[in-house]
Order: C-alpha cells, then sequence, then structure tokens
C-alpha cells in the first residue's frame, strides 16, 4: 500500500479512531480544535479512509438519536503548492473547512472536491471559453451564461418537471482577461439531489442540444461536457489551478439569495458559501439517501423520455415522510373550470367527494393530485393510503387516472375525454408556463 504523506499533525485527542493501512484517520464531531487531514498518494486510499471512517462514525452514532446531523465527509485531492504533485485526503467538512479557510495561505490554494462516482450531487456546470477562440470579448461571458442556465432550466421543466430561476444558480468565477470561466452549481426547490454525476452529465447534454436546436451555437460551445466522468476532481470556491494565481470566487453577477445577508469576510459567511459551493453537499461517503435524491432523473441516462407522473408517483411512493414533490403547486391550478371536472371525475363512489390537493404542468401534461378520494380504477376500490392523481393531456383533451400505489406503478386508466368548453385554450396554458419562466428572463 502506499504510505501516508501527512503534511499536517494529526489529532493528539482523539474520540473514536479507525486504523487503516495507510494510517489514522479521526473523525471529529465537532471538535476543531485540531485538524486531521491526512493525505495519501492514491485516491483509492482516501476513498478507504473516507468509507472506514464513515463506518465507525456510523456505529458511534447507531444508538444515538436518530435526529442526528449527518456526517459530511469530503474526499479532496490537493495540488501541492510547491511542486504541484496532487495527493489525496479524505476529511470531515467542518475540520477540512477550518483548515482550508483558516490555516491555508490562499496563493497555496490548489484543492479540488472529488465527486464520487454514484454519489448523489447537485447539478454542476463548467463554462469557459477563450475570446480568440470563440470571437467573443470576456465581458460577454455572463450573458452567454445565463443563455446556458435558461436551456438547463427549460430541459429540467420539460424532462422533469421540475421549475428553477436564476436564482438557483449559484455562479463562481475565476475568470483572466485571456480566458472566461466559471463553475456553476445549482440548489433544486427542497434541496434535491441527482442520484449521480453521470445524471448531471446527460441532462447537460440535452440542454446543449437544446441551446443548438435554438440557434444558441456560442452558448452551446462554452459548456464542457468533459466534466462528468467517474471520480472527477472539481475544483473549490478560493481554490486555483497549480501554477496560477486566478481563484474561483463568488461571481458578482451571481444570485442575490446566496449573498443575502452573507457576509462574506465573515467566518460563518465564508463556511456557508463553502458548503453551498460544494457538489456533493452529503460528502463522499456513506449511503445515497433515496428521499433526498431527485426521483425520475435517473430515466435521462438511458435516454428514455422521463414523464411527469411517474416522477410523481416515485416522489408519493416514498412515504409520508418523503418531502412534496418540489414539481407540484399546492391548491387550485389556474384553470377553475377544469380543476372542477377533474374533481368530480374522482369523487368515485364508494367514497368521499375528492378534493383538488395539488397540481403541476409540464408542457401540455397537467397532473392533479387527489385528496380525500382514493379509488383506483385498478383494484375497483379505495386505496387505504395512497393517494391516486389525475393526469390530463392538454393537447389530447383527455384524462387518465394513475396511482401513488406501488402495485399500480405503470397502471393508467382508460382515457376520460375532457369536453372542449372545460379544456383551456392553448394559448392559455402557453401563457401560464411563460408566466413563470418570465421571472427568469426577466434577469438577463
Ligand atoms: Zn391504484
Amino acid at each position: 500500500m502506499t504510505s501516508a504523506a501527512p503534511t499536517l499533525p494529526a489529532a493528539t485527542t482523539t474520540t473514536t479512531t479507525t486504523t487503516t493501512t495507510s494510517g489514522t484517520f479521526t473523525p471529529t464531531f465537532p471538535d476543531l480544535a485540531s485538524v486531521p487531514l491526512l493525505l495519501f498518494n492514491k485516491q483509492a486510499d482516501a476513498f478507504e479512509a473516507a468509507d472506514a471512517a464513515w463506518a465507525s462514525w456510523e456505529a458511534l452514532v447507531a444508538s444515538a438519536d436518530a435526529g442526528a446531523p449527518r456526517a459530511v465527509l469530503l474526499v479532496v485531492s490537493a495540488e501541492d503548492a510547491a511542486s504541484g504533485r496532487r495527493q489525496f485526503a479524505a476529511a470531515e467538512l467542518a475540520s477540512f473547512a477550518t483548515h482550508y479557510l483558516d490555516r491555508v495561505t490562499p496563493t497555496a490554494r490548489h484543492y479540488y472536491e472529488i465527486i464520487r462516482e454514484a454519489r448523489p450531487c447537485r447539478l454542476y456546470l463548467d463554462v469557459e471559453f477563450k475570446p480568440d477562440e470563440l470571437g467573443e470579448p470576456t465581458h460577454r461571458g455572463p450573458a452567454l451564461v445565463d443563455a446556458v442556465l435558461l436551456h438547463v432550466a427549460r430541459e429540467l421543466r420539460d424532462a422533469l418537471g421540475v421549475l428553477v430561476s436564476r436564482e438557483h444558480f449559484l455562479v463562481l468565477d475565476s475568470s483572466t482577461p485571456e480566458k472566461f470561466s466559471q463553475h456553476v452549481v445549482l440548489h433544486l426547490p427542497d434541496e434535491r439531489l441527482f442520484s449521480s454525476n453521470a445524471v448531471c452529465g446527460a441532462l447537460v447534454e440535452r440542454a446543449v442540444a437544446r441551446a443548438k436546436g435554438a440557434g444558441d451555437e456560442l452558448a452551446a460551445a462554452i459548456v464542457d461536457l468533459k466534466v462528468y466522468t467517474r471520480n472527477r476532481a472539481f475544483r473549490l470556491l478560493y481554490s486555483s489551478k497549480f501554477g496560477r494565481t486566478a481563484a474561483l470566487e463568488p461571481a458578482r453577477e451571481c444570485a442575490r439569495r446566496f449573498f443575502r445577508g452573507v457576509d462574506e469576510d465573515s467566518r460563518d459567511g465564508a463556511l456557508r458559501l463553502f458548503r453551498d459551493s460544494l457538489v456533493c453537499p452529503l460528502g463522499a461517503a456513506g449511503p445515497l439517501p433515496r428521499d433526498l435524491v431527485l426521483e425520475g432523473a435517473d430515466a435521462l441516462l438511458g435516454g428514455e423520455p422521463p414523464s411527469a407522473p411517474r416522477a410523481l408517483a416515485a416522489d408519493s411512493a416514498a412515504g409520508a415522510r418523503a418531502p412534496r414533490a418540489s414539481s407540484m403547486t399546492h391548491g387550485a391550478s389556474p384553470f377553475p373550470l377544469l380543476d372542477e371536472f377533474i374533481r368530480r371525475a374522482a369523487s368515485r363512489a364508494p367514497g368521499p367527494p375528492a378534493e383538488i390537493r395539488e397540481w403541476s404542468r409540464s408542457g401540455s401534461t397537467l397532473v392533479y393530485g387527489i385528496a380525500r378520494n382514493r379509488y383506483c380504477e385498478r383494484i375497483a376500490r379505495q386505496h387505504r393510503s395512497n393517494h391516486v392523481f389525475y393526469v390530463v393531456d392538454l393537447a389530447g383533451g383527455q384524462a387518465r387516472q394513475m396511482c401513488t400505489d406501488r402495485d399500480c406503478r405503470g397502471f393508467a386508466s382508460a382515457p376520460i375525454p375532457v369536453p372542449g368548453g372545460v379544456l383551456p385554450s392553448a394559448s392559455a396554458w402557453e401563457g401560464a408556463a411563460s408566466e413563470r419562466l418570465s421571472r427568469w428572463v426577466g434577469t438577463r
């Protein structure tokens, strides 16, 4: 095995200690007095240390309160400030942040987050161009990035039924006059995550294809599609590449959301920004928390067109503890006649009158979540706990009942014709869509 090459003294006092072949790693929660950051020559050793630390921590809290905070164990790589030699470390987030923000000289920060294979992560983008190659000056960069993000937002809306605005994107910048360079990290509503960076890559690829289709060749050209490979190293906030001085900093035009009330110069502000800028906010070790992962997105990997109803079914099937499907809006839709038609259609006997609990729209598909009445055509009776929902094809003028029950997955009832007088006009639902998007476009 590779010998460990610690550049910092290990903790002198320990609470739990896991001995690995490469050295001693101590997850400290939340003891910040000592920072046990061990460096390894091989990435695999850092993975092993992170996994071992996770296991020991799990054992420690197994009997503790279930509400105990989740451990966040990062795997980072670092380029030695003198030689540029790359090493790897496993570290608990708070300890690492203390080390990184307080003890490492800013000019010596050449650190990268390792986005481990098949770990939940935020959608991220690497956008860059050289003015002489693209034929555009660097100051055009932010407008081009906005165009890219608009296509990403539209793809999220159409493929997954998720609505995001400009404010959901955290943008970091390390541009120089010679090269425009930004990193973007998306915070989904409810802070949902993607199950892997491969899924992010599939979505971004579709967004780039979309940009090209819309004639937005320049926007498509600045997106680096090679950053979604396995165990990808992605530069950390405040770090520069070895041999360079341009560090990633929050972009001036970045969403106010991330700066509102945040004093970047304060310790707390810097720590919060650091956490928000991570691609893997849950770290690189530990099990996949399915309840935090955006359902339905994995279908993007197979090239299979995902459907809003299936995403909804999977969300609701996760049980009462699962957060509300982020794409659903509570209460009535903007289409009262259609609401009433669906409410009546769902009020099946024997059962109480149905109520519209929530709705969402993606393209020409409108989905209604139903409350009170749980009659499912597949079993020809009321479900005990699972809700039913109705999917309306606005263009085709028909509705079908579907169901969140696991056994009913994929089931759709016989079509129910929706009278023309009840259907909203195409211009009405296109209008509702553009209304939501205008917040977006308005920021450009
Ligand atoms: Zn059912």
